[in-house]
């Protein structure tokens, strides 16, 4: 059958990402228990909270429409969280790891925000203000879960670059009391 509105690819895409949340909501409590920076692990933990409601605006979008919310499956965020789960394996010291995790969390946030920006311009178009309204709420706490995360990357990125400034002292010392 083919579809010739941009309503359905609009549900289309709303299913995309009620998917993406409902795995994303999945995924969080593993970075959280994976970071060893207790305010990365709180901001993991919030956005978790923030994320179940993101769930539940979509639910009410969907109820508005009267569709169902299921029957798709984001391929995108499912490969972003195998990159995450892929990355979670690796032996990366604490610091390193929590610099890993948030990339992975970003690529995920940057994701939401593309899903996110691409339906409020679709419901703004379709005359839909109050699922506009709901998706532009989602839209600024992705928006604000990225920012937070540069801010905490600048501690912890300079965390994980000390301690490889450290290993290479160390191995230098090493080298020059061979050398003596
Ligand atoms: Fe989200
Ligand atoms: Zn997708
Ligand atoms: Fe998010």
């Amino acid at each position: 059958m083919r579809k010739d509105s941009l309503r359905q690819l609009y549900v289309d895409e709303l299913k995309d990402l009620y998917s993406a949340e409902t795995q994303i909501v999945k995924t969080l409590p593993k970075l959280a228990k994976a970071s060893s920076n207790a305010q990365l692990r709180q901001a993991f933990e919030r956005h978790l909270r923030e994320t179940s409601e993101q769930v539940s605006r979509l639910e009410q979008i969907f109820d508005m429409l009267e569709e169902k919310p299921t029957g798709r499956k984001c391929l995108g965020i499912e490969g972003l969280v195998k990159e995450g789960s892929e990355t979670m394996q690796e032996a990366y010291q604490d610091s390193v790891m929590d610099a890993a995790l948030i990339g992975a969390a970003q690529r995920v946030e940057h994701y939401e925000i593309a899903g996110y920006g691409t339906v409020r311009a679709f419901a703004e178009l379709l005359g839909e203000a109050e699922h506009a309204s709901l998706i532009g709420q989602t839209l600024e706490e992705e928006k604000q879960a990225d920012q937070m995360l540069t801010r905490l990357a600048e501690e912890i990125n300079f965390q994980a670059g000390q301690s490889a400034a450290e290993m290479r002292e160390s191995t230098s010392k090493t080298a020059s009391r061979r050398a003596a």
